[in-house]
């Protein structure tokens, strides 16, 4: 069956899109499964129009107005949890079980959070810095936001780009992946329920080089905050570079996992699986790298294979499944050719690696092994002896594979966590609070978990370093980001006898 999932959301109305459709495939079952509305070029232009008005009224809201409101649509998205649930797994293929107890309540408490720092958002300070005068500080909003978002989670990252923009004051129109523009739309719809004017939160479902790039073009959208993929993030800071426009954005990661001989052996590998294999390992912050030191190096490698081999792969709705389906079969069989080509270049695989319904994958021991063969699963996989600088150590697989490799030292196992492009997340695991201290100072990367690895709060800052991107979603950080700074100096001296008072009239 074919189901409508993008529409356009535009000035509180949905609309038809003028830039046709994409017919996708249901990631679980390879049936026919989603018709997206696409929109073009004047599409976008009508939704930053509606932007540009609604932010007149919007801008000069007070932060309790807003908050009240954000509240408002926290409560409405409570009443469409279900839903939006069942529509993020739909459109992704990841487990109910995932969309239930981590997409969805994850958004609406970053609706929650963002609702009480509209409040104590630190708008103005005040001073007196030249004698005679008092100088203020003032936090505005910047104007209309172009938000362009992935895939891998649809709801929670239009809930990063949206909340901190509007919250701040901000107008926003957010152009989701054309591969899952659903719950975006349904989280929109739900602010306008909750009170929230019209044109102030606008929706374009399009695809990246019509609509996307249309909205980063658009000369009166100011900034551009994107996540996405670091090639397409450095495309669209170009653009944005020849208009001199504000860009936010959120690449690629390639997660290190460095765990030094004195771990907890059982934590450390319950937390490689599970931090590698979260939503499929489609997470920029997903464990890609373990690097194990000396002795603990072989019993880590023969736990993860067990543990690996205990999850319950299987259709996305049942909810007993824990790894569910890929984003789509060409996904699928990128992960695949990434790790087939590990194989050819010397690597082993010591577990998963094998396309469902190629006899073991999918029904390797303790999985169910009931797959649709239609469907583009692929299952956990562990990879050992790859070169550090080949390609599947290098570079995102965005799977749920994990490769670990061995090192001796403390430097060396830092050195490797920081050889590659990316510095988005990473963790160490140690009992040691000196060696836990120096990995979170020396790993280059926006997160450094000690003894964990994937937890995030709404409270604290995400965001990467070097070719992971600038910027930071969450927390005070995003909000601040969303604001532009103004000096307002009030001179109350009638008589003002400063040097630049003088210089034109001795
Ligand atoms: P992608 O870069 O292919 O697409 C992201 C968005 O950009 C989509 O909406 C797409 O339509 C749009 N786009 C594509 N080409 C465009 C263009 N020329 N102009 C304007 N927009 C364009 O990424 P993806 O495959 O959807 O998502 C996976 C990537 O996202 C991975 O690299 C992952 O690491 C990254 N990611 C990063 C974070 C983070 O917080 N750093 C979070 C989630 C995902």
């Amino acid at each position: 069956m074919t189901e409508q999932t993008g529409f356009q959301y535009i000035d509180g109305e949905r609309r038809t899109g003028r830039g046709g459709t994409l017919e996708r495939r249901d990631p679980a079952t390879g049936d026919t499964g989603f018709t997206v509305d696409l929109a073009s070029a004047e599409d976008v232009a009508e939704a930053v129009a509606a932007a540009q008005r609604a932010f007149v009224g919007w801008s000069r809201t007070t932060p309790v107005e807003r908050s009240e409101l954000m509240l408002a649509w926290a409560g409405e998205l409570e009443q469409v949890a279900e839903e939006l649930a069942a529509l993020e797994s739909a459109q992704t293929g990841k487990s109910l079980r995932l969309a239930t107890e981590f997409d969805v309540p994850g958004s609406i408490d970053n609706v929650r959070f963002f609702a009480g720092q509209a409040r104590s958002l630190q708008a103005v300070s005040a001073g007196s810095y030249i004698e005679g005068t008092t100088s203020m500080v003032r936090r505005e909003p910047i104007g209309v936001v172009g938000s362009i978002s992935p895939w891998n989670y649809p709801l929670q990252m239009a809930a990063w780009k949206i909340l901190p923009a509007v919250a701040a004051g901000n107008t926003i129109v957010l152009k989701p992946s054309e591969m899952t523009p659903g719950t975006s739309v349904m989280f929109a719809e739900a602010a306008t329920r909750a009170g929230i004017p019209a044109g102030v939160i606008n929706i374009v479902t399009g695809t990246g080089p019509v609509a996307g790039e249309a909205l980063v073009r658009h000369p009166q959208v100011r900034m551009t905050s994107f996540t996405g993929s670091t090639a397409v993030g450095r495309h669209i800071m170009g653009i944005a570079a020849e208009q001199g426009k504000r860009v936010h954005l959120e690449l690629g990661g390639k997660a290190p996992f460095v765990v030094f001989d004195d771990a907890d052996l059982e934590a450390a590998a319950r937390g490689a699986v599970a931090g590698s294999l979260i939503n499929g390992g489609q997470d920029c912050t997903a464990a890609t790298r373990a690097y194990v030191q000396g002795d603990l190096y072989e019993p880590f490698v023969a736990r993860v294979a067990e543990l690996m081999a205990g999850v319950r792969m299987g259709v996305p709705s049942d909810p007993e499944t824990d790894l569910g389906a890929l984003i789509s079969h060409e996904h699928r069989d990128r992960v695949h050719g990434m790790v087939t080509r590990a194989v050819e270049a010397g690597a082993t695989v010591v577990t998963g690696g094998m396309l469902p319904g190629a006899d073991q994958a999918g029904s390797a021991p303790g999985q169910p092994g009931e797959v649709p063969s239609s469907g583009a699963f692929y299952p956990p996989t562990l990879v050992t002896g790859a070169a550090q600088d080949s390609e599947i150590v290098q570079d995102e697989v965005f799977g749920p594979v994990l490769v670990v490799l061995p090192f001796q030292t403390d430097d060396e196992g830092i050195e490797l966590a920081n050889d590659t492009p990316y510095g988005l997340a990473a963790s160490a695991w140690s009992k040691d609070v000196n060696r836990c201290f120096r990995a979170s100072a020396e790993i280059q990367a926006g997160c450094v978990w000690l003894n964990d690895h994937i937890s995030i709060t709404s409270e604290m800052p995400h965001g990467g370093y070097k070719a992971s991107g600038f910027g930071k979603d969450m927390s005070v950080f995003s909000l601040e980001e969303y604001t532009q700074v103004k000096h307002v100096l009030a001179n109350h001296d009638p008589h003002p006898t400063r040097f630049w008072h003088e210089a034109v009239f001795r």
